[in-house]
């Protein structure tokens, strides 16, 4: 099967500097009548001569999303269960120095934060912890998976990296979708970033999604926080993570997500801000070259924002979020959240604009064969 890590090894980081410096506007114009991209493609896309025909590259971009996805959109809401953490993750307002109040939720919590999404319409939810395994252990999170299961049609997970057989009693347990931030590709600057606990492993985490495949999950998403390392560097490390696990899995759906660094408890100067334009390249260049990989955009985000990227290829999107532990229906909490959210609308407020697009809301898109009905949509 071979190692991601082997192939990213191909790729360093002066050889994809090289291409996208030495990228032509006739290079990136033949890219956009290829069906099949291959990596270099993609670079090429991520390009500054790509940048000045952005639009052309937007066009491709959204004929591709409208062919593969039709104007349906994913929405999902997280829920985060404890924000106790053992790393030092330097841009991260949950890390373990920031000496704020720090909440973990009992099953029973975390259970009525889980209905009162339900109430609210969600199906689709994405559960999240902070790096502490033996407090927010795999056999916790087994058992608020096991309680909050009959409530939605998907339940994912966004924590730490888990071993093979951890991610199989999640999934035995319910869980059917994963997504792992490797933060940067880089190995040195996520040594830096990352300086004690358990995520200081790059080797590890790097192969987390690896692992979380052969343990049966349905849906591996990958993604690296924008802003850490040159552009070109890490968008083009993260596609070619989600190409290369396509290949070795076709039974996965595999997706990628788009996080752009926010502001957060603490000082983090950000090396590599990535501005709006470059963003819509990089969406508009990812679907391009997986044409057929759902995208997801979070909160961190506006909402004239999301709208926007929609067209360039964004198909999953979340709402009503809150990135506090608790407070929704449990006791009010003290507690920051994770990081400042953007966009703050409800997830009604979501589905009304997303139907003032042309788009449908879809609140559950797939079908348990056991369930026989089901809610599909946003009423
Ligand atoms: S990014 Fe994750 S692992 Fe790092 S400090 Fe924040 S919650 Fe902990």
């Amino acid at each position: 099967m071979g190692d991601f890590s082997a192939v990213l090894a191909d790729w360093p980081n002066a050889r994809r500097t090289d291409v996208c410096q030495n990228t032509t506007q006739a290079q990136v114009a033949r890219i956009l009548t290829k069906d099949n991209l291959a990596p270099v493609d993609f670079l090429r896309l991520l390009s500054p001569a790509a940048s000045d025909m952005l639009e052309d590259v937007a066009k491709r971009a959204h004929q591709l999303t409208l062919r593969y996805f039709g104007r349906a959109v994913s929405i999902f809401t997280p829920l985060y269960i404890s924000d106790i953490c053992t790393n030092q993750c330097r841009y991260c307002g949950f890390n373990a120095k920031n000496k704020q109040k720090r909440t973990h939720l009992s099953v029973d919590e975390a259970f009525k934060e889980a209905k009162f999404l339900h109430d609210q319409g969600h199906r689709n939810i994405l559960l999240l912890t902070g790096d502490a395994p033996k407090i927010s252990s795999p056999a916790y999170m087994a058992e608020v998976v096991s309680k909050i299961k009959p409530l939605f049609a998907s339940i994912g997970i966004e924590v730490y990296a888990l071993s093979e057989d951890e991610y199989s009693l999640l999934v035995k347990t319910g869980v059917d979708s994963m997504t792992m931030f490797q933060e940067t590709y880089n190995p040195e600057l996520y040594a830096w970033l990352h300086p004690v606990g358990p995520k200081h492993d790059y080797h590890w985490r790097l192969a987390a999604p690896t692992r979380a495949c052969q343990a049966g999950m349905r849906s591996v998403g990958v993604g690296a926080l924008l802003g850490l390392e040159a552009f070109e560097q890490d968008t083009f490390a993260t596609g070619l993570h989600a190409y290369w696990l396509e290949r070795t899995f076709p039974g996965v759906d595999i997706g990628i997500s788009i996080p752009r660094i926010c502001p957060h408890e603490g000082e983090f100067e950000v090396q590599h801000p990535v501005d709006d334009r470059h963003f819509a390249q990089y969406v508009a260049a990812l679907r391009c070259f997986l044409p057929r990989s759902c995208i997801t955009c979070s909160t961190r985000e506006s909402a004239y924002m999301r709208n926007h990227l929609l067209a360039l290829g964004v198909t999953r999107i979340s709402a009503g979020v809150s990135t506090k532990v608790g407070g929704r229906s449990t006791a009010p909490q003290d507690n920051p959240g994770q990081f400042e959210i953007t966009d703050k609308r409800s997830l009604t407020a979501v589905c009304e604009d997303l139907a003032n697009l042309g788009y449908q809301a879809v609140l559950k898109d797939w079908e348990d064969p056991t369930e026989s009905s089901a809610q599909t949509a946003c009423a």
